[in-house]
């Protein structure tokens, strides 16, 4: 671990210099500085509270309904653990995961320490891995209560509390930007979203991106071919039919692959690689049954899977 570790004061409300030096104001971009009462923008002079060790880089013109909105996914993930109907699902979702995390060490070999940026992280263990190694990983969600368990369970050293619309970090500053499942919950905004990891990146660094795919599988029939309001209102009417606990915000929607890699070229990304993975959650037994049959073609484990799974280099 770092020697700075040490000089941490108990009461959590101080953070090392090391992450300091890699926060950004959510409004202007410029550096910000510690003091005793938390953190404090170079340029705009705009105050940030540091609570339980995490730096709270909201901006006040957060979208409030989006908020709530992450917040109640955020346990309804947690809760659905322990529901056995549910086993069959989260075992695919598990492994989508460990896929993920897979294609993520077989790129980024270098040797440490490099720099993550897990963007809307969720309560994604991992990063203990990486950070073992000698890596500086950051957490990064919207919401709080994920980051103090990532921080309490999994001792993860560095969590910032913002939002993926104003992403409160440097630019150029990350060797590997990560961004699993997060992207559809931006889906009007994907170009921006895009070039904003992008700008994380130091030149040659490299952007891991996993969503949900409008051409999966099981899902084409209405996230391509169905007029997207039909699809929204359909799947509200689900939703409530069914009394769901969550159901997917307007916000949501599965993301193009094809239309993703076109993006990335767009935005100077090269070496744009698509990887085949085998989980395929959301479906019932019996239609995974289905996609196994089909899933001994690449391509199919590709382009059709539930996820699909990119990395791209920044040039
Ligand atoms: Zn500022």
């Amino acid at each position: 671990m770092h020697g700075t570790v040490s000089l941490v004061r108990s009461d959590g409300d101080q953070i090392r210099p090391d992450l300091l030096e890699l926060l950004a104001c959510p409004k202007c971009r410029a550096a910000l500085t510690q003091g005793s009462g938390g953190l404090r923008c170079t340029g705009c002079a705009a105050p940030y509270e540091i609570k339980q060790g995490i730096p709270v880089l909201v901006p006040d013109d957060v979208n409030t309904v989006h908020l709530e909105e992450e917040q109640n996914l955020a346990l309804m993930m947690k809760s659905r653990a322990h529901h056995p109907e549910e086993q069959f699902n989260l075992g695919q979702w598990s492994l989508s995961k460990r896929e993920f995390w897979a294609m993520v060490r077989s790129v980024a070999t270098d040797s440490p320490p490099k720099r993550f940026a897990n963007i809307g992280c969720g309560f994604d263990p991992s990063c203990a891995e990486f950070e073992r190694l000698g890596h500086t990983f950051v957490n990064l969600d919207l919401v709080f209560d994920m980051l103090a368990h990532l921080k309490k369970d999994c001792g993860a050293a560095s969590c910032v509390n913002g939002d993926v619309n104003r992403i409160p970090l440097q630019t150029g500053a990350f060797d590997y930007v990560v961004s699993i499942d997060l992207i559809h919950h931006e889906c009007e905004r994907l170009p921006e979203l895009l070039a904003s990891f992008r700008d994380l990146l130091k030149p040659k660094g490299i952007l891991f991106l996993e969503d949900p795919n409008a051409w999966g599988l099981f899902q084409m029939a209405k996230s391509i071919f169905m007029p997207r309001f039909a699809y929204r209102s359909l799947r509200s009417a689900y939703h409530t039919l069914k009394r769901s606990a969550h159901r997917p915000a307007d916000y949501e929607f599965p993301t193009n692959v094809w239309r993703v890699m076109a993006m990335l070229r767009e935005l100077g990304f090269e070496d744009i690689k698509c990887y085949p993975h085998t989980a395929y959650p959301t479906v019932s037994e019996r239609s995974h049954r289905i996609y196994r049959a089909l899933s001994g073609s690449e391509y199919v484990r590709k382009y059709h899977n539930y996820h699909y799974m990119l990395s791209a280099v920044r040039s």
